[in-house]
């Protein structure tokens, strides 16, 4: 029988801690009785530094209940993917099967039970994927979804309308710790990890009480953050703006010579036009030049595995 971890990493939740704990700790009481998971599976709570009594209420949940609650304490706020970053890496040395989610409950937990299916079926990842977005304010939904689709148009894989709700599979979770980048976006990293994967679907309700840790400057920060640790296409496209110009500069040179020898000008213009164009362009073509160069060495240094292998006969 696999043994599950659900990790929840915690920032001032002390709002919601008990009724995440309980709730959680019934869905594995649940899987337990129907023979899905390990009889020690367990939570394990990540306070990522909170200001509030969070990890004192963690403290006590795991005194009531020592087999089922454990919990981690950062020694201060590093943000949300770190925290869960570092969940899933202490969850993967006492566990084989790790499930992440946010302490709010916003995500649905009835479909734990679905993940752990699919996981038996095979798969090592399983993501969380939100149907609608009903009770995300209007503000919230647009937002979220407009990053979807630019981080997609920047060619970076992720799946649309997934959050950090996931199963990971014990190999999944060692072989994204391989992964020894700084700037973290899981959502990004696990598609690359490969193995065969799954979803499930599900309503995001409101949260259970507090309020939002991600305001929009955050917000932003993760979106800027996906974007710039996952794409050099901003750098191609400045290449690309160079090419243009000096095309348009090659036009201009037309236009300004006719305009030159049927004398309609002012002395000294032709000249003047032609090198504004000219030059603006090769500027951007030489900074484009050296960006691809930067965008090379930026993906070199951040010593992603290359390949994973599954298997070998
Ligand atoms: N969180 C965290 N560190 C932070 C901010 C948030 O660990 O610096 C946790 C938070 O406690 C919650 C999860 O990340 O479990 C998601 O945050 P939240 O629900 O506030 O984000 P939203 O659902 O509003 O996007
Ligand atoms: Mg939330």
């Amino acid at each position: 029988m696999d043994r599950l971890a659900i990790v929840v990493p915690c920032y001032n939740e002390e709002e919601v801690l008990k009724i995440a704990s309980q709730t959680l700790r019934d869905v594995l009481e649940d899987l337990i009785r129907k023979e899905k998971i390990a009889r020690d599976s367990f939570l394990l709570f990540v306070n990522d530094g909170s200001k509030d009594h969070t990890w004192e209420l963690i403290e006590e949940e795991h005194q009531a209940h020592p087999e089922r609650v454990r919990g981690v304490k950062l020694a201060g706020n590093v943000g949300h993917q770190f925290a869960l970053t570092a969940g899933l890496l202490t969850a993967m040395e006492m566990s084989d099967v790790t499930i992440s989610i946010d302490a709010d409950l916003q995500d649905d937990v009835a479909v734990i039970e679905e993940m752990i299916d699919k996981f038996h079926a095979g798969n090592d990842i399983v993501y969380g994927v939100r149907k609608e977005r009903k009770t995300d304010t209007f503000f919230k939904r647009t937002t979220a979804q407009a990053f979807y689709k630019l981080m997609a148009l920047m060619g970076v894989k992720t799946i649309y309308n997934h959050a950090d709700f996931r199963l990971m599979s014990k190999r999944a979770v060692e072989q994204f710790s391989k992964y020894g980048e700084t700037n973290l976006f899981l959502r990004g990293m696990m598609p690359l990890i490969g193995y065969q994967t799954d979803c499930v679907y599900y309503d995001r309700k409101e949260r259970v009480a507090g309020e939002s840790k991600y305001p929009l400057k955050k917000m932003l920060a993760l979106a800027f953050n996906g974007i710039s640790s996952f794409s050099v296409k901003p750098i191609s496209m400045i290449l690309g703006l160079g090419v243009f110009i000096i095309i348009c500069s090659l036009l201009a040179a037309v236009y300004a010579l006719i305009s030159y020898f049927t004398g309609h000008v002012v002395q000294g213009w032709t000249s003047l036009i032609l090198s504004i164009w000219f030059l603006g362009g090769l500027q951007l073509l030489a900074i484009g030049l050296v960006g691809q160069y930067i965008g090379k060495i930026y993906m070199e240094v951040k010593h992603r595995p290359r390949y994973n292998i599954e298997k070998v006969l």
